[in-house]
């Protein structure tokens, strides 16, 4: 009776049961695999907040170079006007 004795729990202690367990086919492991809904979840809800602060790190360096780039424009556009005079 025992000699396959599934897992009840993942390893963060959630119960492979109801609407926490998800049923999925693994190709590589080519076998159906068991996973925490809870944990899943989890898992996305933080690379979701990594992508987003990822995001905000990229439109900060784009605004932060843009901010340079108008400065670099005006400087060089009071040089011109000086060299011009
Ligand atoms: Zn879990």
């Amino acid at each position: 009776m025992t000699a396959h004795k599934l897992k009840t729990h993942c390893p963060q202690g959630h119960e492979y049961e109801g609407k926490n367990l998800y049923v999925y086919y693994s190709v590589q492991k080519k076998a159906v695999q068991r996973a925490c809904k809870a944990c899943k979840s989890k898992a996305s809800k933080v690379r979701k907040q990594e992508q987003l602060k990822l995001k905000e790190k990229q439109t900060d360096s784009k605004r932060l170079e843009s901010l340079r780039r108008q400065r670099i424009y005006q400087l060089k556009k009071l040089n011109g006007l000086q060299n011009s005079d």
